[in-house]
């Protein structure tokens, strides 16, 4: 897939909130760092893209992209905000939530994860409710270039192998590098087979 134009459209505060239309939509999430801004500048090759979420205001809601004239890349608040009050902490997960479990126009999810990391319990967790809302989903490793390609491998064995029991399927995971470029064609070729269903 070529991406021709990649601009943004609107942040939703909640589900009303979305964009009326019928955009197919794929979702990006992980925790803060994991590497999902130099993901969506990646894919879109435009770096101001992922600086307009992360403007004040904008870090905790759900930002909307239309690529293409086509499909919508969605930027999700990241998981795990440990230092939010606990008020704050339940709307923001209310938000994710309600959209990945009832947004209609949603297609597929990318869960990003760090490469460098062995499984961490908030990952899991994610991985683990998400799975229980039907949603189709691919784990998108991190920073491979940061490391070897053995360690790299290791850690997503260990992954698959303690969300096995958490899903009861084996999941999709993809590799990705900002650096490099790795991974791109593969999230946009998984994106283009996702568009049309
Ligand atoms: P976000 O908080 O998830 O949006 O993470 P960022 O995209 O801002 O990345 C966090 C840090 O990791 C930044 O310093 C990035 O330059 C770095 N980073 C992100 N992806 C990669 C990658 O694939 N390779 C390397 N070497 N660094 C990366």
């Amino acid at each position: 897939m070529q991406i021709r134009s990649a601009e943004f459209v609107t942040s939703a505060c909640g589900l009303d909130d979305c964009p009326v239309w019928d955009r197919p939509e794929f979702a990006f999430i992980g925790r803060s760092n994991v590497g999902k801004s130099s993901m969506i500048n990646l894919l879109s090759r435009k770096d101001s893209l992922a600086k307009i979420s992360a403007t004040p205001g904008k870090t905790r809601l759900l930002n909307f992209f239309l690529i293409n004239h086509k499909w919508s890349l969605v930027d999700l608040p990241g998981y795990g905000f440990a230092k939010a009050a606990k008020s704050e902490k339940f709307d923001f997960n209310k938000l994710v939530g309600d959209y990945l479990e009832h947004r209609e126009n949603l297609r597929r999810v990318f869960v990003l994860i760090d490469s460098r990391l062995t499984p961490q319990r908030i990952d899991l967790d994610f991985i683990a409710w998400l799975g229980g809302t039907g949603a189709p989903f691919t784990l998108v490793f991190t920073k491979i270039d940061k490391q070897s390609a053995t360690k790299t491998r290791a850690n997503i064995g260990l992954f698959r192998e303690s969300v096995l029991p958490l899903i009861h399927q084996e999941v999709e995971v993809l590799t990705s590098s900002a650096k490099t470029g790795d991974g791109r064609n593969d999230i946009l070729g998984m994106i283009s087979a996702g568009m049309g269903h």
